[in-house]
């Protein structure tokens, strides 16, 4: 079936075309204009209205045992339900699967990331990730902070064990990339470290966060694993943690990495309260670092919970806690933190932390480097999108929020002169574009023939968040899903996965290390090809080596 859509204006940055013009889709891929004369089955007209690939959202927690716990923890955090005008039976999980699903189809977007998959969890996250409709997902498996890869690093292995680790683990848990939480900072915080930064090195193991983070650089790239290491920095949330940060991009020594919500660490020390944005300098490091992209992790006023597997951090934000309730679990490699919390327009930290990341992303000199996230929900739950696209496109939205801030968090900011606004092309590039190419998932972000026919279509309006919140339609893999802002049909989605190659004697070696200090077999979180009971849920995405 020959799909058109017409007369739009398509904003697909990644062939540079921003133009009236048509779209065909057929058999759930974007087409050329048919050259022999053939008439189209179905056509839309979009005159007045904005035609875009479907959004690719890289750092979302929303699937795995760390969201579950926080699920447990605040069922109350306010509902996703009311999803895409589809009945959702009210249950104490209505920010759930489901929900999940129906929520970003209604606004656009047809890919998500989990950012933050525990290997020895995989099977229970792969399921999870399965039950969410509509959007096609991928996961980042977690390392680093394992006794398996610290052993190696200790200096009794080499570095192509630890690359076979690498392959073995995100072949097994059918991940896309890796990801590293404040390197070797779970394993200091259980011989009671409280600060851990780059040069600090892991008890016991005598390896530095930086040797850990420059071990699994070298692995991933050698492995030709397109997405690069997806780093969560030290010292996350800490006044004067730009210098991390800073560090972090020199430390990479020209190796691709990727700093998870950068805005967390875009804090300098200025000012009478000991806290100021350090945005300019952050930006001005990504600009100089081509080897570098980050994700914003924007924070919004309003209810949210944190979720994070970093546990030495979480612990200390523990007393922060809003409601007065927390969760905390400690396991192998990977602890995990819960606490809810509540950031406030009148709070003078939370004031600098809402325009930190504002600024990052208005003086990015390359916005392909500077991707759209809120750390769902760890800044403000991914419902609250539209209204930081409007705040990007918009200097006198801006200003009217800037009004309500304390005048301190104000004079510590540099919000208020930054007269910038973000084109559709940009909006396009740091919530599609930009995180497709950056995923390695070549065939979606962007409209051009052989591309899924993952399309959103917004009528223009001059309130940006009314425009962005629902989209008019919405085609998944060529099919209408999302129709007026309402899910019409509610479909199933793929996930996504590197399978590098590695040496089969690692099997072997992890076999031998889990049955022997956990009493576990390996095929016990191994993620079988059949595990959603849907043919086709798994799709490999090639790795480059
Ligand atoms: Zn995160």
């Amino acid at each position: 079936m020959l799909i058109l859509l017409q007369g739009g204006r398509v904003v697909d940055p990644a062939h540079d075309r921003d133009a009236i013009g048509d779209v065909f889709i057929e058999d759930g891929r974007i087409v050329a204009a048919p050259t022999d004369g053939r008439r189209p089955d179905a056509t839309y007209d979009l005159r007045g209205k904005i035609v875009m690939a479907g959004g690719v959202d890289l750092h979302s927690h929303i699937a795995g045992s760390n969201v579950t716990l926080a699920r447990e923890i605040m069922p109350e955090l306010p509902a996703l339900a009311a999803a895409g005008g589809v009945d959702i039976a009210p249950s104490p999980a209505t920010w759930g699967s489901y929900a999940t699903g129906l929520r970003y189809a209604q606004m656009g977007y047809t890919t998500v990331i989990e950012p933050a998959l525990i290997p020895t969890h995989a099977i229970e996250a792969q399921i999870e990730l399965a039950a969410i409709p509509i959007i096609d997902v991928g996961a980042l498996g977690i390392l680093g902070n394992d006794d398996y890869s610290l052993g190696l690093l200790r200096g009794t292995g080499d570095a192509s064990e630890l690359q076979d680790y690498v392959a073995w683990t995100l072949s097994h848990a059918k991940c896309l990339g890796l990801k590293v939480i404040n390197a070797g900072g779970a394993e200091a915080f259980k011989f009671n470290v409280r600060t851990f930064s780059l040069d600090d090195e892991v008890p016991d193991y005598g390896v530095t966060s930086r040797a850990i983070m420059r071990a699994m650089q070298k692995a991933v790239t050698d492995l030709g694993v397109p997405h690069p290491v997806h780093l969560h920095c030290n010292n996350l949330g800490v006044a004067g943690n730009a210098d991390t940060a800073l560090a972090t991009m020199e430390a990479a020594e020209g190796l691709p990495i990727h700093l998870a919500h950068i805005q967390f660490y875009g804090y300098g020390k200025e000012g009478p309260k000991g806290l100021s944005s350090a945005a300019p300098r952050i930006a001005e490091g990504i600009a100089r670092h081509k080897n570098v992209s980050v994700d914003i992790g924007q924070v919004m006023f309003g209810q949210t919970v944190t979720i994070s597997g970093d546990i030495l951090r979480q612990f200390d934000g523990r007393n922060a806690a809003n409601p007065k309730k927390w969760g905390l679990s400690q396991g192998e490699g990977n602890g995990t933190g819960v606490v809810p919390y509540k950031y406030r327009a009148k709070s003078f930290v939370n004031a600098v932390q809402w325009s930190v990341g504002l600024e990052i992303m208005l003086l990015a000199d390359d916005l392909w480097r500077v991707l759209f996230s809120t750390d769902h929900p760890n800044g403000a739950l991914f419902v609250r999108y539209p209204e930081i696209i409007q705040l990007l496109m918009d200097r006198n939205e801006r200003a009217r929020w800037l009004e309500r801030l304390p005048q301190d968090a104000r004079e510590v900011s540099n919000l208020a002169a930054i007269a910038r606004e973000l084109t559709y092309a940009e909006i396009a590039i740091i919530t599609r574009a930009g995180p497709a190419r950056l995923l390695g998932l070549q065939d979606r972000g962007h409209l051009g023939p052989g591309a899924v026919a993952d399309v959103a279509v917004y009528v223009e309006r001059d309130d940006k968040k009314a425009m962005f919140e629902k989209a008019d339609y919405v085609f998944k893999d060529g099919r209408l899903v999302v129709r007026d802002g309402a899910v019409t049909e509610v479909t199933f989605g793929r996930a996504y996965h590197v399978a590098p190659g590695f040496d089969s004697k690692i099997e072997r070696r992890v076999a031998d290390f889990y049955d022997r200090y956990y009493g576990a077999k390996v095929s016990t979180f191994g993620v079988p090809d059949d595990i959603a009971a849907r043919p086709h849920r798994f799709a490999k995405v090639p790795c480059q080596s």
